[in-house]
């Protein structure tokens, strides 16, 4: 008998806390190993364990799945995301099966020790080889903080911005899977009165962003008409999109973000498929503005992810520092995806195209400091009496993202990185 992955009556033999972000009704896609052992696996996740899926299917797990051989042990995810939707789908429905309460497949429970994994006994790599990776800029309320700050408070938002879901193609090579650090980036920094000078930004900023992974490749000259848009998308994550506002601040004009946002990203290890986020699916803001028939979009597109950012000083406890949520962007996902494509631009397995920073209405859902600090002329407090206006040396940055409905809560695990001192 086949159930409804998403049943939230579903619960699983396998332990998982109910304030975790993968039970039963989550089985995420990621990459990962045995730690002391660099041989990925292609992983799916239950409360704190994972679940290598080489070793499932070795014991005949996946039967009756159209699957090539070795699927489960390349360096990513990307030729099984290609292998389509029907496919992973089927994968997923079967770890459902097979960790369900009644589950029927009772040898592969009794053999869990092969395949169930501790955590903390494994290391998460980047599920997918990036090709391309654009970064949006979605947020009516980051779009018109921003303007307001860099240019003009009075008219903040450029003409084009409710017309088209203005984005940039951003770089794929520092994109980091949760759990690393990097440098502070050096840069020219042009001070209010003086020319500019060299030296490291003073300013590094999180944003907090949900990223997409695209999950079926088009030909050059293909547009991705909107109504199949969600087709062209494999599944979600969490993603921080490192900035460096001062860098940024003196070199955007005219050709837009450069080296402020290219020395690192951060992005969270386990994709959720657009499957599991179905229940959560939800209504975007009211779009006031006309737009063109190829940007027409009906029903609900977007989902309830409530989204939380919190910075760990180092040896510290994390504060919360925002609270937003994905719905509050204005631009849904079909909408960037079928603009992307409208010139024939074509997408790859693997690319990844982030919201840009999701900030809402009021000032505690601003999705990066230099809006919860409105450029400086406030801080954030932190739980150590410490107060910051931008990220410090030593600093981690953890986005984390949830969704709640019918007793169903499912999530991303952290999306989480150190900010280190610039190299001398
Ligand atoms: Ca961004």
């Amino acid at each position: 008998m086949i159930s409804n992955p998403n049943d939230p009556a579903l619960r699983s033999w396998a332990p998982s806390s109910p304030d975790s972000d993968f039970p039963i009704q989550n089985l995420p896609f990621g990459l990962s190993s045995r730690i002391g052992e660099d041989k990925p696996f292609a992983a799916s996740r239950i409360g704190d364990q994972v679940i290598d899926l080489a070793s499932l299917d070795a014991l005949g797990a996946f039967s009756g799945i159209d699957l090539p051989a070795d699927i489960f042990t390349q360096k990513d995810i990307n030729g099984l995301i290609a292998l389509g939707k029907p496919t992973t789908r089927a994968v997923r429905q079967r770890l459902s099966e097979i960790l369900c309460l009644d589950s029927a497949y009772i040898q592969l429970r009794e053999h869990s020790t092969k395949w169930l994994i501790d955590i903390h006994s494994t290391h998460q790599y980047m599920p997918v080889s990036i090709g391309d990776y654009t970064d949006f800029y979605s947020s009516l309320e980051h779009a018109t903080n921003v303007g307001s700050m860099f240019r003009d408070p009075s008219n903040p938002l450029l003409p084009n911005w409710k017309h088209i879901p203005v984005g940039y193609h951003g770089r794929s090579s520092s994109i980091r899977v949760s759990g690393h650090s990097f440098h502070r980036p050096y840069g020219q920094l042009k001070p209010q009165d003086g020319p500019p000078v060299y030296g490291p930004s003073k300013m590094v900023d999180f944003e907090l962003e949900v990223g997409f992974i695209i999950g079926k490749s088009t030909e050059m000259g293909d547009q991705i008409p909107i109504q199949q848009a969600e087709d062209h998308i494999f599944g979600l994550v969490l993603f921080n999109d490192w900035s460096a506002r001062d860098i940024q601040r003196w070199e955007y004009v005219p050709l837009g973000p450069f080296l402020g946002k290219n020395f690192a990203s951060t992005m969270s290890p386990w994709i959720v498929t657009m499957d599991a986020l179905e229940p959560f699916r939800a209504g975007g803001p009211k779009q006031d503005t006309p737009v063109l028939p190829y940007l027409e979009t009906t029903g609900p597109k977007t989902y309830d992810i409530e989204l939380d950012v919190f910075i760990q000083p180092e040896g510290g406890e994390p504060s919360r520092v925002c609270q937003s949520n994905f719905r509050y962007l204005y631009w849904n996902m079909c909408q960037q995806l079928a603009h992307h494509t409208v010139n024939g631009c074509n997408m790859q397995v693997g690319d990844l195209c982030a919201s840009g920073t999701i900030s809402g209405p009021t000032p505690e859902s601003y999705g990066s400091m230099m809006e919860l600090c409105w450029g400086g002329t406030k801080s954030v407090a932190l739980a150590d009496g410490s107060e910051r206006k931008s990220i410090q040396d030593g600093d981690t940055v953890i986005l984390r993202g949830t969704c709640r409905k019918n007793g169903v809560r499912i999530g991303f695990g952290d999306c989480s990185a150190t900010t280190l001192p610039a190299k001398s």
